[in-house]
């Protein structure tokens, strides 16, 4: 079981990091991100987020097990991964966010086991993702010292969404 607040994830990672350090320079800011379901891969640099790059991000989110049913994204999300990626850059040098689920269908959603029923990936606010060489309790540290809303912590994978502040983990499904 996790209760993490902001604080608490601070001191896990030490107080060099903040958020507003990691996002001082946005020019610098690159969001590069992976879906191995379709092999693609996205790179974002422009900030703040342009209509070309919403485009391509809401794209690669697409509901792969769906007729790859695509929705805009909500662009907070898209600036939440990119300011987790910044973090994971500091830690690890060039990370990659691999997108294991993006917007999903209503019907798409519902047979997902475990999944809210009004889940915020059905409403194109929500990814669940993996860095590689970055385990998924820091992963969700890093969401939650960059101010994302909803941070799920899985065995293998992180979910983040930009509904309110809750956080939980597989066990507990606690919401904070
Ligand atoms: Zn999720």
């Amino acid at each position: 079981m996790i209760q993490m607040t902001r604080r608490a994830a601070l001191v896990g990672l030490g107080c060099a990091l903040t958020s507003s350090q990691a996002w001082a320079e946005p020019d610098q800011a690159e969001l590069r991100l992976r879906r191995p379901a379709t092999g693609e891969f996205l790179v974002i640099r422009n900030w703040p987020l342009t209509e070309v790059d919403h485009l391509r991000a809401s794209l690669l989110l697409r509901d792969v097990k769906d007729a790859g049913e695509a929705v805009w994204v909500d662009p907070l999300l898209i600036e939440t991964l990119a300011r987790i990626n910044v973090l994971a850059d500091r830690l690890i040098g060039s990370a990659t966010i691999t997108i294991t689920s993006g917007y999903r269908t209503i019907r798409h959603n519902s047979a997902v086991e475990g999944a809210a029923q009004n889940s915020f990936h059905t409403r194109g606010q929500a990814a669940d993702y993996q860095i590689a060489g970055i385990t998924a309790p820091a992963c969700a540290q890093l969401a939650a010292m960059v101010g994302a809303g909803g941070i799920g912590l899985y065995d293998s994978f992180n979910h983040v969404d930009t509904g309110p502040d809750r956080t939980w983990d597989q066990q507990s499904r606690r919401i904070r």
